[in-house]
């Protein structure tokens, strides 16, 4: 009877029950202290999120955060510091022995170019500079939650990294270097680098062409009924945007799929046409299907522009940010201990009030790449910003005080604690 039952509920894990998650583990001493620590240290932890904003770190020139973070790993007691040909930075938290490793991946570069002011503005209970959301508060919090972690004597089973990557920005490249050159594939990989309270597992596709228009430069007084490489650009730039799109994923971002022209340039001179014109296309969704769909329409959006000017039209592949032949297939990856897990966590800590988590297949942050290699990976947030990208982005002061203790009792219940 009791072996029935045992089978019973075992196979019951298969169906998406299976969570580490337990009500007990918050409710121990090492664990109630970390979380008082957090609001006992509310204004260090503040001060150093305004810190580490202002440090420049534009995607492949992250030095300055670089040489911040492995000193800050150190100060907060992590071992093994290390870093690689790219600039990944990482550290460890031992555990007590159990062969596992849980990674917490954070970014370090912004999409801000060296020379930018940033000087963060306190008002009204939110924090306003570039970059403050978009990583920078999640290696802040990630930073106190190991500290904190450590100093209450929360002894995990497993080990857990911490990772501060790089070029996140520029396509997932610090990330992707980072698991391919890993000889240990990690146990869980978890991305800290959306809205907090959202908890995604899905690899988006993504696809980046440049597209170049080609013709005569003559002098304007030359140019009347003659084709105009600027012409053919406009063309597709437009029927881009006209496009008919495929429908949304069920369950799926009603935001994707989606093609967007991202950058734009040509010619040299104002009295004459341009040789070459350039855009790019930035293609994203969630399906194969979809996805390869999308790119053939632009493809051909492009060509018969083209066509139409009488133009020479190369293509080229910017970035193609997938090869998800190794991917878990989605309900693997939805029912899988790493989701449900963070969704008994998120939950329980009220991370989003009384509404429950839902978890999404999708995501564009690091986790991505831990998706395509069939590591299983989500992307989660700490705080709660807006505005990501653009020179207005602030977050909420006091998000990163929950996201910190957010991040501590995800950490013990995916690796376990004694
Ligand atoms: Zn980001």
């Amino acid at each position: 009877m009791i072996r029935c039952l045992f089978i019973a509920l075992g196979s019951l894990t298969l169906f998406g029950q299976q969570t580490l998650f337990d009500p007990s583990i918050p409710q121990k001493p090492e664990l109630q202290k970390a979380m008082a620590g957090v609001d006992a240290r509310r204004e260090m932890i503040q001060k150093e999120w305004v810190t580490l904003t202002e440090i420049p770190s534009p995607s492949k020139n992250e030095k300055l955060r670089i040489e911040y973070m492995k000193k800050a790993m150190s100060r907060v007691g992590l071992t093994d510091i290390q870093q690689d040909e790219v600039g990944n930075v990482w550290g460890v938290y031992k555990g007590s022995g159990a062969a596992t490793e849980l990674v917490f991946a954070a970014h370090m570069d912004t999409v801000f170019p060296f020379d930018t002011p940033i000087k963060v503005r306190d008002e009204n209970g939110r924090f306003h500079g570039p970059g403050i959301g978009d990583d920078t508060g999640s290696l802040v919090a990630l930073l106190h939650a190991f500290d904190l972690m450590k100093q209450s004597g929360i002894k995990t089973k497993g080990d857990v990294i911490f990772l501060a990557t790089v070029q996140e920005e520029i396509g997932l490249l610090g990330a992707k270097y980072w698991l391919e050159h890993r000889t240990r594939k990690p146990t869980m990989f978890v991305a800290v680098d959306s809205r907090m309270g959202s908890v995604g597992y899905g690899a988006l596709l993504i696809e980046q062409y440049k597209f170049t228009f080609e013709g005569p430069t003559l002098h304007t007084l030359a140019s009347k009924g003659k084709p105009n490489a600027a012409r053919g650009a406009a063309r597709a730039i437009l029927a881009i945007n006209e496009m008919e799109m495929p429908a949304s994923m069920p369950g799926g971002s009603p935001n994707l799929p989606v093609a967007n022209v991202g950058t734009l340039g040509g010619g040299t001179v104002v009295n004459a046409t341009p040789g070459k014109v350039f855009i790019t296309v930035d293609i994203r969704s969630q399906e194969m299907k979809a996805e390869q769909k999308l790119v053939e329409d632009v493809k051909g959006i492009a060509q018969r522009a083209a066509n139409q000017e009488n133009l020479q039209l190369t293509i080229e592949a910017v970035h193609i940010v997938h090869d998800y032949s190794k991917a878990l297939p989605k309900e693997v990856r939805l029912n899988h201990t790493i989701v449900q897990s963070t969704l008994a966590v998120t939950d329980y800590m009220k991370i989003n009030g009384d509404k429950k988590a839902v978890a999404f297949d999708s995501g564009s942050d690091d986790h991505n790449i831990g998706v395509a290699l069939g590591i299983p990976a989500i992307g989660i947030g700490a705080i709660i910003g807006a505005g990501a990208h653009s020179l207005e982005e602030n977050a909420d002061k006091a998000s990163i005080l929950l996201g910190t203790k957010y991040m501590i009792l995800l950490a013990a219940t995916l690796a376990g604690v004694n």
